[in-house]
């Protein structure tokens, strides 16, 4: 462990200006080379932003609270402070998930941040009382786990019969007090109060005590303690917490003996998914690529990044940066949202990208500004800005409607109705981390190094700057991100001279983001410029940034002009989802078409050709005020002999992140460039205009029906299935619930139904199984039948000779005519895998 850290004392890190201990005073502790202003020096007063961080405000937040209230995560605490005072508990059922008490924490911790700039005495007053009882609920070595402390004969079954034994596993207890301690920690900044501080401390405290060298080892199964214990760190200066932080990170790993499984001290059970999904399938210093659960993967690098600063540690640092490549290389949406697969809620392969499928959690977007922002504060290269920025103005803010109450879990690229923003969830991580992220983004427009300040995000407000040489009050005047024209009044107490970076995002500079994973379908010659009191500055870039050094006087002035035409913005020929399609984006923004403003409310039938002028426009009554982007496209639909026909129509694409905030229906970011790729509207059918329903509720069963050819069993566009539910092996129950999809782990039969809109004569049907061998769990069923609606009753069709199950195309099934108002496919799945349909059309 200490061997490799006297590299970083070597080279690089010296070259690049990374504090190391033995470079600089005795007195200065290192730290990140770059510091970002503290949000609460900025005040911002935009279009964009300030709208946005009050409804947080005002909405959110306190909506946040209910549904913990509601949702009876609250009363967790109340019970677990009455059993611990000894008190009979009526109700010793477990809470819903052993992580649920974090999401009381997150929210406390977005309204610590609106507290320390909004005074609100009344919230305060709130937030006293949730905070006394959590204390109430602690034990008194530090311990606090609700599920435990309410039951510890039975907790969760996660949890574990003894503490921490199941840690690696899903009991979250580090998880837990990783997130009190954030809470904590914002609670303590904004208020000046101990009273959070202290219960995070004392948990600390145990953590201290009971993990490190010579003593117990683990590393935690969702990852946010270490970037937790770095910043109790700085508030308290305690070297223990930043020791532990950077334990936690080396002991993560398959062990001293990879072929074995981990084997858990309460011997109740390993890693069931594998060390790929908590990221431990090597030491953190061997990682190279991205895996595994998303959020847990984006905490662990934000972790990683903190101690590569605080510890100068270098093969920390240079996994972190290996990673990063990897990700922006292969496995990031243009929305920047990441974590493509709903499956394990992380991770694909290189290039797997689908979009109605794209799972991107909100929580790994938030996860992923977090990183992006520690490795520009280590690295100092806007190229990190750049990627926080896509993320941050698309396939973050996706996350909550622009209401403030409701929320996206995933965060997909394409829609055909089947998803809608809700008012909360069973797992109910993304809300709360919304709370916490909105309240502070101001701290992510400036940063500074010594006496240089650093321009990095752009939006209309004031901000009191201290350098190193002095006060300093910058301005900044701008419609960013509608418009491209900033303006920036610089006051320095007193007229000296230093240095101001000023980002030039990527996106002005013909870069979409750094790699070749997505590029400009054209060059844009209109560049960017700069002035300083209206006198051309040169636009030379260092690392992203032109730096204007000079004598500033109170009242300087800078203007950015950064033009925005709308681009189009193609993917790597690898990204099979993406191929003859193009994206549109327009400064940061990263556009949709989306059902309301579209003909006949359908946007997977457009086809906008690569000539075509496309307009932007301010449209100040739609969503809130938003540019939209138009032209004019073609429309694709069957008529009732099965042809295509194609009419020109008008087009309107309004930002990603806006949409899902009018109700349900049609949503696209890649549009088709060529006829091949658009998906032609189909002709109305009996089956596209019924009602489908299965015994999945939660599943996007309006997929079967939705009138298009698919091109493959495999074909991941538009499918329904059951997974993670798989036939039951030979002597296996059908199991409890499994995790948060609520369905049993294995069944011996499923269903789905389509009703019509009126009873119809049938004679019969055509099935399109799904199917993901080589990719996935699920396989063509193993038997199943059709039976009709006659009356109350289900009845079998007659005169059916084979049920077919044959994958890449279509089984077709006749029987003796019926008349019914509805039909019902009844299969069993093959032992241990999950079946699913592509389509199901009726005759
Ligand atoms: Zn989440």
């Amino acid at each position: 462990m200490t061997s490799r850290r006297m590299v970083a004392v070597g080279g690089t890190l010296v070259c690049l200006g990374l504090p190391v201990l033995g470079s600089q005073t005795p007195a200065q502790k290192p730290d990140y080379p770059f510091q970002p202003v503290p949000f609460t020096s900025i005040h911002l007063n935009d279009v964009f932003w300030a709208p946005r961080i009050e409804t947080n405000r005002t909405t959110t937040i306190p909506v946040a609270f209910q549904q913990c209230e509601r949702t009876q995560r609250v009363y967790h605490f109340e019970r677990a402070a009455q059993a611990l005072r000894g008190e009979p508990l009526e109700d010793t059922k477990p809470p819903g998930y052993p992580f649920d008490d974090t999401d009381l924490y997150k929210v406390i911790e977005g309204a610590s941040y609106t507290l320390s700039v909004h005074p609100d005495p009344k919230l305060d007053a709130y937030v006293d009382g949730l905070i006394a009882k959590i204390a109430a609920a602690q034990e008194p070595d530090g311990y606090l786990y609700t599920t435990r402390t309410i039951n510890p004969a039975n907790p969760h079954r996660w949890a574990g019969a003894q503490r921490w034994v199941l840690e690696r596993d899903d009991s979250h207890e580090l998880y837990n007090i990783g997130h009190l301690i954030e809470a904590a920690v914002a609670h303590h900044l904004a208020t000046g109060k101990k009273s959070l501080l202290d219960v995070a401390t004392k948990a600390a405290d145990l953590l201290v005590r009971t993990f490190g060298p010579g003593k117990r080892s683990t590393w935690p199964g969702h990852q946010i303690t270490e970037m937790a214990l770095v910043r109790l760190y700085r508030v308290t200066g305690n070297q223990e917490y930043l020791n532990l932080a950077e334990f936690l990170l080396d002991e993560r790993g398959p062990g001293p003996d990879p072929a074995k499984p981990i084997e858990f001290p309460g011997g109740e059970r390993a890693n069931p998914r594998g060390l790929e999904y908590n990221q431990a399938q090597t030491k953190i210093i061997e990682q190279s690529e991205p895996v595994g659960h998303a959020v847990r993967a984006m905490y662990m690098y934000a972790g990683m990044a903190d101690v590569a600063a605080l510890k100068g540690d270098e093969d920390i640092r240079q996994a972190g940066l290996r990673i990063w490549e990897h990700l922006v290389t292969s496995k990031m949406y243009i929305t920047g949202g990441i974590g493509a697969a709903g499956g394990h809620e992380g991770f694909g392969p290189p290039y797997e990208l689908p979009n109605m499928q794209a799972y991107n959690e909100t929580c790994a977007s938030i996860g992923m500004d977090y990183w992006n922002h520690r490795l520009f504060l280590l690295e100092g290269d806007a190229k990190y800005i750049d990627v926080m920025e896509r993320t941050l103005y698309n396939g973050l803010i996706s996350g909550v409607s622009l209401d403030g109450k409701t929320f996206f879990y995933p965060n997909p690229l394409e829609s055909n109705g089947q998803h809608a923003r809700a008012e909360w969830f069973g797992v109910a991580c993304c809300p709360g981390n919304i709370t916490r992220f909105m309240a502070s983004v101001p701290g992510y427009v400036y940063a500074k190094r010594g006496d240089a300040l650093y321009v990095n995000l752009f939006a209309g407000g004031t901000a009191d700057i201290e350098l190193e040489g002095g006060r300093l009050k910058m301005v900044q005047d701008t419609r960013y991100p509608w418009d491209g024209i900033v303006k920036m009044t610089v006051t320095p107490a007193r007229a000296r001279s230093f240095p101001i970076h000023v980002r030039i995002p990527g996106w002005a500079r013909n870069e979409p983001i750094p790699s070749d994973l997505y590029r400009f379908m054209d060059k844009d010659d209109s560049a960017a410029t700069i002035k300083v009191n209206a006198q051309d500055v040169p636009m030379t870039l260092e690392k992203g940034y032109v730096v204007i050094e000079r004598a500033w006087k109170p009242g300087d002035t800078i203007e950015l002009t950064l033009p925005m035409p709308v681009r189009r913005v193609l993917s790597h020929p690898s990204v099979e989802a993406n191929r003859d399609r193009v994206a549109l984006q327009r400064g940061p923004i990263v556009y949709a078409a989306e059902w309301p403003d579209n003909l006949n409310g359908k946007v997977r039938n457009i086809v906008v050709p690569d000539g075509n002028t496309l307009m932007s426009e301010f449209r100040k009554d739609l969503l809130k005020g938003v540019q939209i982007v138009k032209g004019r496209a073609f429309g694709l639909a069957y008529d009732e002999k099965g042809a295509v026909r194609k009419a020109e129509q008008e087009f309107v694409a309004i930002p990603y992140a806006t949409w899902a905030n009018r109700g349900r229906g049609q949503m696209a970011v890649w549009l088709a460039r060529n006829d091949a790729a658009a998906r032609p509207t189909p002709f109305p059918t009996l089956a596209t205009t019924s009602t489908v329903t299965s015994s999945f509720s939660r599943k996007n069963i309006r997929n079967i029906t939705d009138g298009e050819e698919p091109a493959s069993s495999a074909d991941s566009s538009a499918y329904f299935d059951w997974w993670p539910t798989r036939g039951c092996k030979p002597g296996e129950a059908p199991g409890a619930p499994a995790g948060a999809s609520q369905r049993p782990s294995c069944s011996q039969g499923e269903w789905v139904e389509m009703a019509f809109a009126k009873p119809a004569q049938i004679a019969g049907t055509e099935v399109y199984w799904f199917d993901d061998t080589g990719r996935g769990g699920v396989r063509v069923p193993a038997t199943w039948r059709l039976l009709y609606k006659d009356g109350d009753e289900w009845k079998p069709v007659e005169g059916v000779e084979t049920y077919g199950v044959a994958r890449n195309g279509w089984n077709k099934v006749t029987f003796e005519p019926v008349t019914t108002s509805a039909l019902r496919i009844e299969l069993t799945m093959q032992p241990g895998m999950s079946a699913g349909l592509q389509e199901w059309r009726v005759k």
